[in-house]
């Protein structure tokens, strides 16, 4: 194996940004013009979910306005993962959405996060968007015995419904992934991954096409309905008046729709990706091309990329820490588990919020003629592309989705904003993650240095 990306400092020479903003085609130019007074539909953020909404409204005759603070692209959407996740409440299963929801709902929903995947996946044949999609499929690894348990049983529960997710237990697990660290995992192979980048700067291209007048850096202040049923959004460059309103502010959502940040704690999640690594090394990594992800609540999430890089993300902290620190914390994840890529160079770094809700259910849904998709949990890649579509077909007289049907709970906490609890809740999850550590290591050491043992 030849070694050039092995570095003694290996961000050196890392760029703050995304691998995807690096490498992704220019948006369209968007040229400052002025607001227009009325609009039939007013969308404010220009990521994944405003672009998908607006340019389906636009597409079916309805004057768009589409407003974002910074530029198209700016938030989550050109700074994730690219992992093309189906399933909602990963923690919950299909029993867990059954026993919150009814068997109807919980079904529903789990048909919907699948069409959402195909959705995407057919992005390039009906739009004409070439992302990189790739269905290689997701696994989602066991940290301890008991997940591994809990996941055998999910994959029971999904394999009842027809899908084809199953479980690999550990002795299978280096088929899937160059590591011995896990327990087991779950498989869903009909997922994938794609290039963000490249999706966002497609729908930016689409939607424009269609007609939807961009103004960026544009921020809403306030968004009011009026008495005559058509809603204000009051904007940093003026007022508009529109018959609607989609938000699709997600991780960045701010005052101007005090309802949806009521239910919504803003979380930063980090991400390192390396030089271009020998195919030999990427290969070693992961062997299938799948995308990763594990069952600690300060989770670890990564996969190689069509460039032939790897990616590595998670929380790093819910204390305020620099891109920087994470990224020292991340590498030390990543090359624990994958000790092969002790010494390999990072070329990215960079970060970017999502947004939790107290159920870790995303959400979507109306409030008289203000419409939102927000609360990602993991699988807006897949979700928000199709439920941006979905909510301006609702608004259109088509059917409401499936996750507007399920209620959107209050952050239980006093709280407009500023998320002074965030540090206890991290303290909290960091406790439970330690529980899980220790019982990890007593099986471990059980086990021994071959790694067999009760969970194999
Ligand atoms: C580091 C990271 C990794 C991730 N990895 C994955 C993954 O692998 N798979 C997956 O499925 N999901 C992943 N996600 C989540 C996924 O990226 C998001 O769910 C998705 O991009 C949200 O899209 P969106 O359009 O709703 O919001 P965003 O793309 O975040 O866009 C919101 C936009 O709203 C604008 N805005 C905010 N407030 C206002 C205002 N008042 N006025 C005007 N504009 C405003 C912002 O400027 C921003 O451009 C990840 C997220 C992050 C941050």
């Amino acid at each position: 194996m030849s070694t050039p990306h092995l570095s003694s400092d290996p961000f050196a020479a890392a760029e703050r940004r995304s691998p995807w903003q690096a490498t992704m085609p220019p948006m369209p130019a968007v040229l400052p013009h002025p607001l227009p007074d009325t609009a039939d539909v007013a969308v404010v953020g220009g990521g994944f979910t405003g672009l998908s909404a607006a340019r389906e409204l636009a597409r079916g005759g309805a004057s768009v306005v589409l407003v974002d603070a910074e530029t198209l692209g700016w938030g989550a959407s050109t700074r994730n993962g690219g992992m093309v996740l189906s399933g909602h409440g990963h923690h919950l299963g299909l029993d867990g959405l059954t026993k919150k929801y009814g068997r109807d709902l919980a079904l529903a929903l789990q048909a919907e996060s699948v069409a959402s995947v195909d959705h995407v996946a057919r992005l390039g044949e009906t739009e004409g968007i070439d992302a990189d999609m790739r269905r290689e499929g997701h696994l989602e690894l066991a940290y301890t015995p008991a997940d591994a348990r809990d996941l055998e049983e999910i994959s029971g529960q999904l394999a009842a419904t027809g899908s084809s997710a199953r479980f690999v237990p550990r002795r299978e697990l280096r088929a899937e992934i160059g590591t011995d660290e896990y327990f087991g995992g779950l498989l869903v192979p009909n997922d994938g991954g794609l290039h963000p980048g490249k999706l966002t700067v497609g729908l930016a291209h689409r939607a424009i096409e269609a007609g939807v007048d961009v103004h960026e850096r544009t921020r809403a202040v306030a968004i009011r309905p009026q008495r005559d049923g058509r809603v204000v959004v009051e904007t940093s460059r003026g007022a508009l008046i529109a018959r609607h309103v989609v938000v699709g502010t997600n991780g960045y959502t701010d005052g101007a729709a005090p309802g949806l940040r009521r239910r919504l704690v803003p979380i930063s999640s980090y991400v390192i990706a390396t030089d271009v690594l020998d195919p030999g090394l990427l290969a070693s990594v992961s062997p299938r091309g799948r995308m990763f992800f594990d069952t600690k609540s300060f989770l670890y999430y990564w996969r190689t990329t069509a460039d032939g890089r790897v990616l590595f993300g998670g929380r790093a902290s819910f204390w305020p820490m620099s891109d920087e620190k994470a990224a020292a914390v991340l590498y030390r994840g990543m090359t624990t588990i994958h000790p092969q890529l002790a010494g390999v160079a990072i070329r990215y770094l960079w970060s970017g919020k999502v947004a939790f809700t107290y159920d870790r259910m995303a959400h979507a849904g109306r409030s008289g003629e203000i419409y939102y998709a927000t609360g990602c949990c993991g699988n807006g890649v897949a979700l928000f592309p199709y439920m941006g579509t979905r909510i301006a077909r609702w608004m259109s007289g088509g059917p409401a989705p499936a996750i507007a049907k399920i209620g959107f709970p209050l952050v239980p906490a006093p709280y407009e904003g500023r998320t002074w609890f965030l540090p206890f809740v991290g303290e909290w999850y960091r406790l439970k993650d330690r529980r899980k550590a220790r019982d990890r290591a007593a099986v471990l050491a059980e086990a021994g240095p071959a790694g067999g043992g009760p969970a194999a």
